[in-house]
């Protein structure tokens, strides 16, 4: 997966249009406010041979949240 790549719903599947965090927040709200959630998606996305610059990219876009933040809650979690 590449950083322009289209994107998928990494919980339904569904191919998502931009604001990509928009769906997430909708249809998946109990994931969209768990910070925990980001621990087991980078994992996937690294296991998966993802970059880990570009992951975090991927998630920041799925939580509206920056890349300084994913990181720093990462790190707390010693997944960087
Ligand atoms: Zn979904």
């Amino acid at each position: 997966m590449t950083e322009n790549e289209t994107r998928f719903c990494p919980y339904c599947g569904v191919k998502l249009q931009r604001p990509y965090w928009a769906h997430i927040q909708k249809e998946h709200p109990e994931k969209y406010t768990q910070k925990e959630t980001w621990v087991k998606l980078f994992e996937d996305y690294t296991k998966l041979g993802m970059d880990e610059d570009i992951s975090l990219t991927v998630i920041s876009e799925l939580f509206n949240a920056t890349k300084e933040e994913i990181k720093s809650f990462l790190k707390s979690r010693k997944v960087l």
